[in-house]
């Protein structure tokens, strides 16, 4: 009947821009509470992310070869530096967490000049899980102080990329390893860092156990690979 396809054309037209709003709706980083004595960029993945809704529980896949988030995570105001030739990972070893409050206990308890990771990635403690914050270290593109070795190569050629957790006791969310995936696959394609020199303060140092045995590197490695190989050919 005539009459009853005109009704459904009505109906069709009027409702999708209404559910087309609605499913973009995502916090900004401007709604977000700001830290008075320190400040960071932060960020985190939007809620709906089709990527995220598709990632299986617990596994890594391989990210967007377009890096979408990068105008987060550029340094303010200056370029990447060349002295970056690996990637450096660390658990906080507590149960919460995030860049401010790590900044003044590595102020206060360690004396050193500021937070010494250059990237934290928050559980949804003190920052929301998978939360990315840029520590100010990152955007004066200084020397991290999170791995020392003999001769301090690590720090100063390494970025330091701390998840907020203790992973000897429990594992980083899926929102953690999914901003991780993204965060270091931006950094290895940007600094042409090649998934070899993606490590951990443990492999490192063999001092520590940071970040705990229920991290897994290789299933990171793997799930970068494909995407350094997109950049690469790029
Ligand atoms: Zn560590």
């Amino acid at each position: 009947m005539p009459a009853r396809h005109v009704t459904c054309r009505i109906t069709i037209v009027v409702a999708l821009p209404i559910l087309g709003n609605l499913s973009c709706v995502s916090p900004e980083p401007a709604e977000l509470p700001t830290r008075s004595r320190h400040s960071y960029s932060r960020y985190r993945l939007p809620e709906r992310h089709p990527e995220m809704r598709r990632a299986p529980r617990r596994r890594l896949t391989a990210p967007s070869p377009a890096p979408v988030y990068e105008a987060a995570w550029a340094p303010a105001g200056r370029k990447i530096s060349p002295r970056w030739t690996t990637i450096v990972i660390h658990h906080s070893a507590t149960a919460t967490g995030g860049a401010a409050e790590f900044d003044r206990y590595h102020r206060d308890a360690n004396g050193w000049d500021e937070l010494g990771y250059h990237f934290v990635i928050g559980n949804g403690t003190h920052t929301p899980d998978g939360y990315i914050e840029v520590g100010s270290r990152w955007h004066k593109q200084k020397h991290g102080a999170h791995c020392k070795t003999t001769g301090n190569y690590y720090n100063e050629h390494g970025i330091g990329i701390c998840l907020v957790g203790d992973f000897t006791k429990s594992e980083p969310t899926e929102r953690q390893l999914a901003s991780l995936q993204r965060l270091t696959g931006f950094l290895m394609h940007r600094c042409g860092i090649p998934p070899s020199r993606l490590t951990t303060h443990a492999a490192v140092t063999g001092k520590t156990r940071c970040p705990g045995g229920n991290f897994k590197l290789a299933d990171l490695k793997r799930s970068l690979a494909p995407a350094a190989l997109a950049s690469s050919l790029r």
